[in-house]
Protein backbone atom coordinates (compact mmCIF):
# COMPACT_ATOMS: atom_id res chain seq x y z
CA UNK A 1 0.00 0.00 0.00
CA UNK A 2 1.65 2.97 -1.21
CA UNK A 3 0.33 6.69 0.08
CA UNK A 4 0.51 9.51 -1.70
CA UNK A 5 -0.96 12.47 -0.04
CA UNK A 6 -2.09 15.80 -2.05
CA UNK A 7 -1.37 18.87 -0.01
CA UNK A 8 -4.72 19.29 1.49
CA UNK A 9 -4.54 15.95 2.79
CA UNK A 10 -1.61 16.56 4.28
CA UNK A 11 -2.60 19.42 5.96
CA UNK A 12 -5.77 16.76 7.38
CA UNK A 13 -2.66 14.19 8.57
CA UNK A 14 -1.08 17.15 10.72
CA UNK A 15 -4.36 17.29 12.84
CA UNK A 16 -4.28 14.04 13.27
CA UNK A 17 -0.47 13.42 14.14
CA UNK A 18 -0.82 15.82 16.56
CA UNK A 19 -2.76 13.38 18.62
CA UNK A 20 -0.20 10.36 18.03
CA UNK A 21 3.31 12.39 19.05
CA UNK A 22 5.54 14.23 18.41
CA UNK A 23 7.60 12.25 15.74
CA UNK A 24 4.48 12.05 13.70
CA UNK A 25 3.98 15.85 13.87
CA UNK A 26 7.52 16.10 13.20
CA UNK A 27 7.78 14.35 10.35
CA UNK A 28 4.73 15.79 8.90
CA UNK A 29 6.15 18.79 8.78
CA UNK A 30 9.72 17.90 7.54
CA UNK A 31 8.21 16.39 4.66
CA UNK A 32 5.59 18.87 3.66
CA UNK A 33 7.63 20.40 0.21
CA UNK A 34 8.16 16.69 -0.58
CA UNK A 35 5.89 14.34 -2.04
CA UNK A 36 5.53 12.28 0.97
CA UNK A 37 5.38 8.70 0.40
CA UNK A 38 4.62 6.15 2.91
CA UNK A 39 4.82 2.36 2.86
CA UNK A 40 2.68 0.11 4.83
CA UNK A 41 2.47 -2.82 3.47
CA UNK A 42 -0.95 -4.58 3.92
CA UNK A 43 0.51 -7.25 6.19
CA UNK A 44 2.31 -4.82 8.25
CA UNK A 45 2.02 -5.84 11.92
CA UNK A 46 3.06 -4.35 15.21
CA UNK A 47 6.75 -4.63 16.36
CA UNK A 48 7.26 -7.23 19.24
CA UNK A 49 8.48 -5.86 22.12
CA UNK A 50 12.41 -6.33 22.79
CA UNK A 51 15.39 -4.39 24.80
CA UNK A 52 15.54 -1.87 21.75
CA UNK A 53 19.22 -2.62 19.96
CA UNK A 54 18.62 -0.88 16.62
CA UNK A 55 20.24 -2.33 13.60
CA UNK A 56 21.58 -0.74 9.90
CA UNK A 57 22.44 -3.92 8.04
CA UNK A 58 23.95 -3.17 4.61
CA UNK A 59 21.15 0.15 4.11
CA UNK A 60 21.45 2.25 0.81
CA UNK A 61 19.74 5.29 0.61
CA UNK A 62 19.83 8.52 -1.38
CA UNK A 63 17.16 11.08 -1.15
CA UNK A 64 15.08 11.98 -4.58
CA UNK A 65 17.42 12.66 -7.09
CA UNK A 66 20.03 13.12 -4.79
CA UNK A 67 23.40 11.33 -4.86
CA UNK A 68 23.92 8.11 -2.87
CA UNK A 69 24.01 9.14 0.66
CA UNK A 70 24.53 5.55 2.69
CA UNK A 71 26.00 2.64 0.50
CA UNK A 72 25.79 -0.61 2.24
CA UNK A 73 26.08 0.90 5.61
CA UNK A 74 26.13 -1.05 8.74
CA UNK A 75 25.87 -0.18 12.27
CA UNK A 76 24.67 -1.93 15.63
CA UNK A 77 23.40 0.36 18.27
CA UNK A 78 23.44 -0.98 21.73
CA UNK A 79 19.89 -1.25 23.52
CA UNK A 80 19.68 0.68 26.67
CA UNK A 81 23.12 2.64 25.79
CA UNK A 82 23.88 5.92 24.67
CA UNK A 83 25.47 6.40 20.88
CA UNK A 84 26.76 9.76 19.94
CA UNK A 85 27.00 10.25 15.99
CA UNK A 86 29.51 13.37 15.37
CA UNK A 87 31.28 14.33 12.01
CA UNK A 88 31.12 16.88 9.59
CA UNK A 89 28.26 18.86 7.95
CA UNK A 90 26.72 16.80 5.65
CA UNK A 91 28.24 12.90 6.72
CA UNK A 92 24.65 11.61 7.42
CA UNK A 93 23.93 12.18 10.51
CA UNK A 94 20.37 13.48 10.51
CA UNK A 95 19.71 10.57 7.69
CA UNK A 96 20.29 8.11 10.43
CA UNK A 97 17.62 9.40 12.31
CA UNK A 98 15.24 9.89 9.53
CA UNK A 99 15.48 6.23 9.10
CA UNK A 100 14.64 5.32 11.89
CA UNK A 101 11.72 7.08 12.22
CA UNK A 102 11.07 5.99 8.93
CA UNK A 103 10.62 8.94 7.24
CA UNK A 104 11.99 7.35 4.32
CA UNK A 105 12.62 3.74 3.29
CA UNK A 106 15.91 2.83 2.18
CA UNK A 107 16.70 1.60 -1.22
CA UNK A 108 18.78 -1.33 0.07
CA UNK A 109 18.77 -3.46 2.97
CA UNK A 110 17.40 -2.84 6.22
CA UNK A 111 16.30 -1.29 9.70
CA UNK A 112 15.93 -3.76 12.19
CA UNK A 113 14.49 -3.43 15.52
CA UNK A 114 14.87 -6.00 17.70
CA UNK A 115 15.60 -7.87 14.91
CA UNK A 116 12.51 -6.58 12.90
CA UNK A 117 12.54 -5.33 10.03
CA UNK A 118 10.83 -1.75 10.44
CA UNK A 119 9.50 -1.96 7.06
CA UNK A 120 7.20 -4.45 7.83
CA UNK A 121 6.21 -2.70 10.80
CA UNK A 122 2.86 -1.11 11.49
CA UNK A 123 3.87 3.19 11.70
CA UNK A 124 2.03 3.58 14.92
CA UNK A 125 3.88 0.58 16.71
CA UNK A 126 7.19 2.19 15.76
CA UNK A 127 6.47 5.28 16.99
CA UNK A 128 5.01 4.87 19.69
CA UNK A 129 8.73 3.35 20.45
CA UNK A 130 10.46 6.47 19.90
CA UNK A 131 10.96 9.85 21.38
CA UNK A 132 12.56 12.55 19.23
CA UNK A 133 13.75 16.02 20.61
CA UNK A 134 15.91 18.25 18.67
CA UNK A 135 16.65 22.06 18.88
CA UNK A 136 13.62 23.32 16.99
CA UNK A 137 10.42 20.57 18.90
CA UNK A 138 7.77 22.18 17.80
CA UNK A 139 6.30 23.77 20.67
CA UNK A 140 2.42 25.20 19.66
CA UNK A 141 0.70 28.24 20.84
CA UNK A 142 -0.81 26.90 24.18
CA UNK A 143 -0.23 26.30 27.63
CA UNK A 144 3.18 25.17 29.03
CA UNK A 145 0.64 21.79 30.45
CA UNK A 146 -0.53 20.92 27.05
CA UNK A 147 2.94 21.68 25.35
CA UNK A 148 4.23 18.86 27.62
CA UNK A 149 0.89 16.80 27.58
CA UNK A 150 1.74 16.04 23.98
CA UNK A 151 3.75 13.84 24.76
CA UNK A 152 1.13 11.45 26.08
CA UNK A 153 -2.54 12.61 25.91
CA UNK A 154 -4.02 10.70 28.75
CA UNK A 155 -1.27 11.80 31.28
CA UNK A 156 -2.67 13.52 34.28
CA UNK A 157 -1.80 17.18 35.99
CA UNK A 158 0.42 14.80 38.13
CA UNK A 159 2.19 12.90 35.66
CA UNK A 160 2.84 16.38 33.28
CA UNK A 161 4.32 17.96 36.60
CA UNK A 162 6.37 15.14 37.71
CA UNK A 163 8.21 15.01 33.91
CA UNK A 164 8.64 18.94 33.90
CA UNK A 165 10.66 18.36 37.45
CA UNK A 166 12.52 15.48 36.01
CA UNK A 167 13.68 18.02 32.75
CA UNK A 168 14.42 20.98 35.18
CA UNK A 169 11.60 23.26 33.89
CA UNK A 170 9.31 22.99 36.95
CA UNK A 171 10.99 25.44 38.54
CA UNK A 172 10.93 28.01 35.28
CA UNK A 173 7.79 27.37 35.19
CA UNK A 174 6.59 28.09 38.87
CA UNK A 175 8.06 31.67 37.98
CA UNK A 176 5.62 32.19 35.15
CA UNK A 177 2.74 34.49 36.57
CA UNK A 178 0.25 32.04 35.45
CA UNK A 179 2.31 28.67 35.81
CA UNK A 180 1.77 25.40 33.94
CA UNK A 181 -1.57 27.68 32.48
CA UNK A 182 1.52 30.32 30.78
CA UNK A 183 0.73 30.70 27.24
CA UNK A 184 4.02 29.61 25.22
CA UNK A 185 2.99 31.86 22.17
CA UNK A 186 3.13 31.33 18.53
CA UNK A 187 6.26 28.34 18.23
CA UNK A 188 7.01 28.73 21.90
CA UNK A 189 8.14 32.37 21.02
CA UNK A 190 7.73 33.96 24.36
CA UNK A 191 9.83 31.10 26.15
CA UNK A 192 13.73 31.05 25.76
CA UNK A 193 15.64 28.58 24.08
CA UNK A 194 16.96 26.55 26.95
CA UNK A 195 13.24 26.55 28.45
CA UNK A 196 11.73 25.24 25.23
CA UNK A 197 14.48 22.59 25.00
CA UNK A 198 13.67 21.72 29.02
CA UNK A 199 9.68 21.50 27.95
CA UNK A 200 10.74 19.30 25.02
CA UNK A 201 12.73 16.75 26.96
CA UNK A 202 9.82 16.74 29.94
CA UNK A 203 7.53 15.92 26.66
CA UNK A 204 9.91 12.91 25.80
CA UNK A 205 9.70 11.99 29.65
CA UNK A 206 6.17 11.97 29.59
CA UNK A 207 6.31 9.50 26.34
CA UNK A 208 8.40 6.98 28.03
CA UNK A 209 9.39 5.72 25.36
CA UNK A 210 12.28 3.11 24.45
CA UNK A 211 13.91 4.48 22.21
CA UNK A 212 14.81 7.99 22.47
CA UNK A 213 16.61 10.00 19.43
CA UNK A 214 18.14 13.71 20.20
CA UNK A 215 19.68 15.80 17.74
CA UNK A 216 21.19 18.32 20.03
CA UNK A 217 21.02 22.79 19.89
CA UNK A 218 23.61 24.31 18.49
CA UNK A 219 22.76 27.46 19.87
CA UNK A 220 24.69 28.19 22.66
CA UNK A 221 22.76 27.47 25.59
CA UNK A 222 23.95 29.87 28.82
CA UNK A 223 25.77 28.12 31.69
CA UNK A 224 23.22 27.44 33.82
CA UNK A 225 20.65 26.44 31.07
CA UNK A 226 23.18 24.27 29.82
CA UNK A 227 24.55 22.46 33.03
CA UNK A 228 20.40 21.93 33.98
CA UNK A 229 20.04 20.35 30.05
CA UNK A 230 22.75 18.19 31.00
CA UNK A 231 21.23 16.84 34.03
CA UNK A 232 17.94 16.44 32.64
CA UNK A 233 19.16 14.26 29.76
CA UNK A 234 21.14 12.37 31.96
CA UNK A 235 17.81 11.22 33.67
CA UNK A 236 15.67 10.92 30.38
CA UNK A 237 18.82 8.45 28.60
CA UNK A 238 18.70 6.18 31.73
CA UNK A 239 18.37 2.64 30.06
CA UNK A 240 17.01 3.62 26.66
CA UNK A 241 18.62 3.08 23.65
CA UNK A 242 19.63 6.41 22.66
CA UNK A 243 21.06 7.80 20.21
CA UNK A 244 22.65 12.00 20.07
CA UNK A 245 23.60 13.96 17.10
CA UNK A 246 26.15 15.58 19.80
CA UNK A 247 27.24 18.98 18.74
CA UNK A 248 28.25 19.48 22.64
CA UNK A 249 31.34 17.75 24.39
CA UNK A 250 29.49 17.34 27.35
CA UNK A 251 26.99 15.48 25.67
CA UNK A 252 30.12 13.28 23.70
CA UNK A 253 31.60 12.46 26.93
CA UNK A 254 28.56 11.10 28.30
CA UNK A 255 28.08 8.95 25.91
CA UNK A 256 28.85 4.89 25.62
CA UNK A 257 29.83 4.96 22.46
CA UNK A 258 31.10 7.64 19.67
CA UNK A 259 30.62 6.51 16.32
CA UNK A 260 32.42 8.76 13.76
CA UNK A 261 31.30 9.26 10.51
CA UNK A 262 32.44 11.03 7.25
CA UNK A 263 30.89 10.86 4.04
CA UNK A 264 28.09 8.10 4.79
CA UNK A 265 30.78 5.88 6.28
CA UNK A 266 31.81 4.79 10.32
CA UNK A 267 35.55 5.71 10.17
CA UNK A 268 36.14 5.59 14.04
CA UNK A 269 34.05 4.26 16.75
CA UNK A 270 34.37 3.04 20.72
CA UNK A 271 34.96 5.39 23.71
CA UNK A 272 36.12 9.18 24.12
CA UNK A 273 39.14 8.31 25.42
CA UNK A 274 40.43 5.44 23.20
CA UNK A 275 38.88 7.84 19.91
CA UNK A 276 41.06 10.31 21.27
CA UNK A 277 44.25 8.63 21.73
CA UNK A 278 43.98 7.46 18.01
CA UNK A 279 44.79 10.47 16.16
CA UNK A 280 42.00 9.88 13.96
CA UNK A 281 39.01 12.08 12.87
CA UNK A 282 37.59 12.67 16.52
CA UNK A 283 40.72 13.83 17.57
CA UNK A 284 40.88 16.88 15.24
CA UNK A 285 37.31 17.05 15.53
CA UNK A 286 37.73 17.62 19.14
CA UNK A 287 41.02 19.33 19.09
CA UNK A 288 40.00 22.00 16.38
CA UNK A 289 36.66 22.27 18.21
CA UNK A 290 34.76 21.41 15.41
CA UNK A 291 32.28 19.41 16.33
CA UNK A 292 29.46 19.70 14.32
P1 LIG B 1 24.34 15.60 8.66
O1 LIG B 1 23.14 15.47 9.53
O2 LIG B 1 25.49 14.74 9.08
O3 LIG B 1 24.77 17.02 8.48
P2 LIG B 1 22.54 14.72 6.55
O4 LIG B 1 22.15 13.34 6.88
O5 LIG B 1 21.58 15.81 6.85
O6 LIG B 1 23.96 15.03 7.20
O7 LIG B 1 22.88 14.81 5.02
C1 LIG B 1 23.57 13.81 4.28
C2 LIG B 1 23.50 14.17 2.80
O8 LIG B 1 22.15 14.12 2.36
C3 LIG B 1 23.99 15.58 2.49
O9 LIG B 1 24.66 15.54 1.26
C4 LIG B 1 22.71 16.37 2.38
O10 LIG B 1 22.88 17.45 1.48
C5 LIG B 1 21.74 15.36 1.84
N1 LIG B 1 20.36 15.62 2.31
C6 LIG B 1 19.96 15.71 3.60
N2 LIG B 1 18.62 15.89 3.69
C7 LIG B 1 18.16 15.92 2.41
C8 LIG B 1 16.86 16.07 1.82
N3 LIG B 1 15.76 16.22 2.58
N4 LIG B 1 16.78 16.04 0.47
C9 LIG B 1 17.87 15.86 -0.29
N5 LIG B 1 19.12 15.71 0.20
C10 LIG B 1 19.28 15.74 1.53
MG1 LIG C 1 21.99 17.06 10.45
Amino acid sequence: LLLAYEPAKRLARVRISLESGIVGVRMMFQLADEPLTLAEKPDARPLLAGPGEIRFDAVSFAYQNGPPVLDRFDLTLAPGKMTALVGPSGSGKSTILNLIMRMYDPQGGKVLLDGQDISHATLASLREKIAYVSQDTFLFAGTIMHNIRLGRQDATDEEVIAAARAANAHDFIMAQAKGYETDVGENGGLLSGGQRQRISIARAMLRNAEILLLDEATSALDAESEALFRDALQQLTEGRTTIVIAHRLSTVHQADTIVVLEGGKVVESGPHKTLLKQGGLYQKLYEYQLMP
